[in-house]
């Protein structure tokens, strides 16, 4: 491939490609990590091969369960071919469990289990460091129309509901997420970007230690160490529970 030619966009966790099919992008994971709005940058070994697959295997899983997500496959360990859609410039953050910004701007203590799921967006706009958003200030600024801006709610709780029990199942515990949504050729909304241990905060369920029992990018913003086992560990038992899964349906249609 004539790389050069064919960039689309380079973004702090992946290169996007154009490729000859006008409807499809090539998307390559990078190991590249970056934090606090690029301020801090380093390199997380293994990385763009694990959240490729981690985010195959949950886009499989949520289209499973009648989510659709920009997915089509898979051509290497690192890239993702995926539907070309009109992203909304909208970080849509779900959070189960009281973490990062909503303590620093709430005074809420770290943990706290939250009554329901608090869904909130975000101005994707790195130079305004990704402001919180209110719905009228969003709709003012025409990101998304009120109907999409319900959709999207209603979407993003429905992933946590699938995401959340999935992870449970692995030991682990959903704390809170981002998203990215966009508009296909059709005009139906689409999950699009990734899910990853970049993207959400993952806790080890069996773990009480507040550093311990971070899987997640936690560990590469506070320097907790061990980030490339925390993701590989991730990977491992998502693939061990989509395997049992599947041995399940197999043996379900064999009755
Ligand atoms: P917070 O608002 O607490 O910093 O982040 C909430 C959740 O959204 C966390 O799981 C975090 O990883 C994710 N998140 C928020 N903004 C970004 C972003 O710009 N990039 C990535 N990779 N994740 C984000």
């Amino acid at each position: 491939m004539s790389v050069g030619k064919n960039l689309l966009y380079e973004g702090k966790a992946k290169i996007i490609y154009i490729t000859d099919e006008p409807e499809i992008l090539l998307a390559h994971f990078k190991d590249d990590a970056t934090a606090f709005n690029a301020q801090k940058r380093g390199r997380i070994v293994g990385k763009g091969e694990i959240n490729c697959k981690i985010s195959q295997l949950l886009f499989q899983y949520l289209e499973e369960r009648g989510i659709r997500t920009h997915f089509i496959d898979c051509p290497a360990p690192n890239q993702m071919r995926v539907m070309r859609v009109q992203i909304f410039p909208l970080e849509v953050v779900v959070r189960n469990i009281a973490a990062g910004s909503l303590c620093q701007q709430t005074g809420l203590p770290l943990g706290t289990v939250l009554k329901q799921p608090l869904v909130e967006f975000y101005y994707k706009n790195d130079q305004l460091g990704d402001p919180l958003l209110t719905r009228d200030r969003l709709l003012l600024m025409e990101l998304a129309t009120p109907e999409q801006l319900d959709q999207l709610q209603q979407q993003a709780l429905e992933i946590n509901h699938h995401l959340s029990e999935f992870f449970q199942s692995c030991g682990i515990t959903l704390v809170d997420f981002k998203l990215e949504f966009g508009l296909d050729t059709q005009g139906t909304i689409r999950l699009a970007d990734e899910i990853s241990p970049d993207t959400c905060r993952l806790w080890n369920s069996s773990e009480t230690d507040p550093n311990n029992r971070v899987m997640d990018k936690d560990r590469f913003r506070r320097d907790l160490g061990n980030v490339e086992n925390a993701y590989q560990q991730v990977l491992e038992r998502i693939q061990m529970r989509i395997q049992g899964l599947e041995v399940r349906g197999q043996e379900k249609g064999e009755l």
